[in-house]
């Protein structure tokens, strides 16, 4: 049941703004063909977001086609009652094929070996194979075309074979050496899909979230790949690298936020925290701030970085402990216990986003929303009004 409230009290939690999110897909939709159509990509909850809540809005807004990552992800989004096409874009034992059909999932098929085992369970399984166009990971080798194609051909008679999908490695980096190797990763898809039009197989796709903004728009009016677009990282707001430019408009949807749990003033040459990493050399005002590493917050913040609060940023201080971190706020007036924190996100003049985070941490944003904990409550933002389950 949804309740709504004014202002989450919580220890740790993320404001998920659905209003930006329905911005974010829209404006990306409108930078697309006319006739291409978005999957959105919501594996690992949805990047952090919530997969329920982000599935069900999207598919509201009119979204059909939802790319996870397993089986599990799957059934509890089938579960939740979402409808339209979910197509798991990683491996399941071929023992799982009876809740396949089941939950009316689409598997993928990341070899031929794969695609043998499934069809031998008997089950009328959906499934779409992989190529591997460059990256090496999972899918049909595309060195030898002519064999990808006589695969597909072979297993869409004794497989329920709906689409066929590759993905690019290195559409969000504008080196000319990136450039060529992703313009030969869909030359190769396309010569596939090309010999392929007969079999009318509906789901051919090769584009995320930065092929969509970088390269769709080099497809021919008849490309038979540019149906469908795989969305992730820009639908939550982000660049997929940092020195993209993305479309005006999109902005992150998630904002994550805690509480100051007490403040308190710390004499010269005393130090915080575990380790004793941070010694005081002046008298300080300390703040303690009710999350830490277990929430997702990652310890290598450690004496980096900083929090906002009340409209100013306080450097972390110390090591950042399982559930609480200190943070010094001498220099901001008026810090009291209850006063929100922001980690990521906007306070007054002042914003942390994920790829700040990501930067100190030698990562990229992707992996800082995904590992903000399940402990970390989601609440839902639209209108004005916040909700939460
Ligand atoms: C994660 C993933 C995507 C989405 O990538 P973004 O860079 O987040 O848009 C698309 N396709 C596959 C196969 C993926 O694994």
């Amino acid at each position: 049941m949804e309740v709504k409230v004014n202002q989450p009290e919580r220890r740790s939690w993320v404001e998920i703004n659905l209003d930006q999110l329905r911005q974010n897909y829209n404006v990306y939709k409108n930078h697309l063909p006319a006739d291409t159509k978005i999957m959105a990509v919501i594996k690992a909850d949805a990047y952090g977001h919530g997969d329920h809540h982000v599935a069900k809005y999207l598919y509201s807004l009119g979204c059909r086609l939802f790319a996870v990552s397993n089986i599990d992800e799957a059934i509890c989004l089938r579960e939740s009652g979402l409808e339209g096409e979910i197509l798991i874009l990683g491996y399941s034992s071929p023992r799982f094929a009876k809740e396949l059909v089941k939950f009316d999932l689409t598997q993928t098929l990341v070899s031929e070996e794969y695609a043998n085992a499934l069809s031998k369970t008997g089950y009328d399984v959906k499934c779409q194979f992989a190529l591997d166009t460059g990256m090496n990971r999972i899918g049909l080798d595309c060195n030898d075309i002519d064999n990808v194609v006589e695969t597909i051909k072979t297993y869409s008679k004794n497989l329920n074979l709906t689409g066929f999908f590759t993905h690019l490695c290195v559409a969000d980096d504008s080196e000319d050496s990136s450039q060529k190797f992703t313009s030969n990763q869909i030359s190769k898809f396309r010569i596939v899909a090309n010999r392929l039009r007969n079999l009318k197989l509906p789901y051919v796709h090769c584009f995320n979230s930065a092929g969509g903004m970088f390269y769709i728009q080099n497809e021919g009016k008849d490309s038979p790949i540019k149906g469908i677009v795989r969305l992730g990282i820009t639908l939550y707001g982000y660049a997929p690298d940092i020195n993209n430019i993305i479309p005006n408009g999109i902005k992150p949807v998630l904002s994550w936020k805690s509480v100051v749990s007490m403040v308190k003033t710390v004499k010269t040459g005393e130090t915080i925290g575990y380790g004793r990493t941070f010694k005081c050399d002046k008298p300080m005002t300390i703040a303690t701030v009710t999350t830490g590493y277990a929430d997702g917050f990652n310890r290598h913040l450690s004496n980096r970085g900083n929090l906002i609060v009340n409209g100013m940023k306080a450097p972390i201080v110390g090591r950042v402990c399982m559930d609480q971190t200190m943070i010094d706020v001498s220099s901001i007036p008026n810090v009291k216990m209850g006063d929100i924190v922001t980690i990521i996100g906007s306070d007054g003049e002042e914003e942390t986003t994920a790829d700040d985070m990501a930067s100190l941490l030698g990562t990229i944003s992707y992996e800082v929303l995904c590992n903000i904990s399940k402990r970390v409550q989601r609440y839902y933002k639209s209108q004005g009004l916040l909700y939460t389950l």
